[in-house]
């Protein structure tokens, strides 16, 4: 499969701008088969208006713990064989420590 450069007319403001090969190889890895309908201008500022909002909203409700969406494993402590969760996939080159041993190894070095 070969990629080409694109050409495309923003939706916002009507300027053309390019979709690289790179961004269109991108876009189908996270899964995307569309296009996109805005330039990078309008897409940045779409995104930093999303931001502000995200924010004003956190300070209303004064309750954003920072990790909502983050997905918990289950796993067993290396340790003390303790059952933990951990927010990455355990596997054979991430050792997993509970709560309690990470702080102690973290601490005695
Ligand atoms: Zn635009
Ligand atoms: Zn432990």
């Amino acid at each position: 499969m070969t990629v080409k450069d694109k050409i495309l007319q923003c939706y916002d403001c009507g300027t053309e701008f390019t979709f690289t090969a790179q961004e269109q190889e991108q876009f189908l890895s996270m899964g995307y088969t569309n296009s996109p309908r805005r330039c990078n201008a309008c897409r940045q500022e779409r995104k930093a208006r999303q931001n502000v909002k995200l924010q004003s909203n956190v300070r209303n409700t004064g309750k954003y713990s920072g990790n909502d969406k983050k997905e918990m494993f289950s796993a067993v402590c290396i340790e003390c064989k303790k059952e933990t969760q951990v927010p990455f996939k355990p596997g054979p080159s991430k050792p997993v420590y509970c709560g309690m041993c990470y702080y102690k190894i973290k601490t005695n070095r």
